[in-house]
């Protein structure tokens, strides 16, 4: 989540944010810092384009993307200088603010006023636990009808666990069991790596999957420590061997 603290009053901020574009910078200053790093691969020093993106130099990723990716406001329609507005608002309402109030005060329909409010809450409560560390387990896995969690979707490759099933990233970390479960729309490289690296600390950790290829850019070049565990073949140097 942005940070606003060094702006104390509303028209601080709105004389500031005046464009969509010093909005971008903001945040991508506030994420990355000087060293942008690429939000798929992990790979560091990631370049500005001139249409105000950045590029990723690893030649097997060379995404572009902007510094709103994997957060709330990636492909939102509303600009940036309303949702920051918003977030300020939120947080300076510790008692809460309306719907109907948000929506008025930064001209949105409620409807969409109702929508940003939930999407701003659920990342101060993410907040709290954000970044696992020492030693992390990870795995994804569906959700079905009889709501037990499965590794056999992975055999169903493709199928994708079907219509009726939810997706479900799951990180835990093995000294305090700490727990971070996440609804995910896939399970693509693409779509858990950021999420990797928005909630797992990279210094010192050493995080332990299974052989699944989504996993095999999580080496030391984005500093994460990376075992894997065959689950199929018990090797049980995990605890979803040792406790399933
Ligand atoms: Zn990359």
């Amino acid at each position: 989540m942005v940070n606003f603290s060094h702006f104390d009053s509303v028209f601080a901020l709105t004389s500031h944010f005046t464009s969509n574009e010093v909005c971008k910078d903001f945040l991508a200053q506030q994420r990355w810092g000087d060293d942008v790093v690429c939000p798929y691969c992990g790979q560091h020093h990631c370049y500005k384009c001139n249409d105000g993106r950045f590029l990723c130099p690893n030649r097997d990723c060379h995404k572009k993307f902007n510094s709103t990716v994997g957060t709330i406001f990636e492909a939102s329609r509303i600009p940036l200088t309303k949702w920051f507005l918003a977030i300020y608002l939120i947080s300076s309402h510790k008692k809460g603010i309306s719907s109907h109030q948000l929506g008025r005060d930064i001209s949105v329909t409620q409807k969409t006023a109702w929508f940003m409010l939930q999407k701003v809450r659920s990342c101060f409560a993410q907040d709290d636990s954000v970044a696992l560390e020492g030693e992390v387990e990870i795995d994804e896995a569906y959700v079905g009808g009889d709501n037990k969690w499965r590794h056999e979707w992975k055999k169903k490759k493709h199928g994708q666990g079907g219509a009726n099933k939810s997706a479900i990233f799951g990180m835990i970390q093995r000294d305090n069991g700490h727990v971070v479960a996440i609804h995910v729309p896939n399970t693509t490289k693409e779509t858990i790596i950021p999420i990797i690296n928005q909630f797992i600390e990279v210094n010192g950790t050493t995080i332990y999957t299974d052989e699944s290829v989504i996993y095999k850019t999580l080496t030391k070049e984005n500093g994460y420590k990376h075992f894997t565990c065959n689950h199929s073949l018990k090797e049980f140097k995990c605890w979803w061997c040792r406790y399933q």
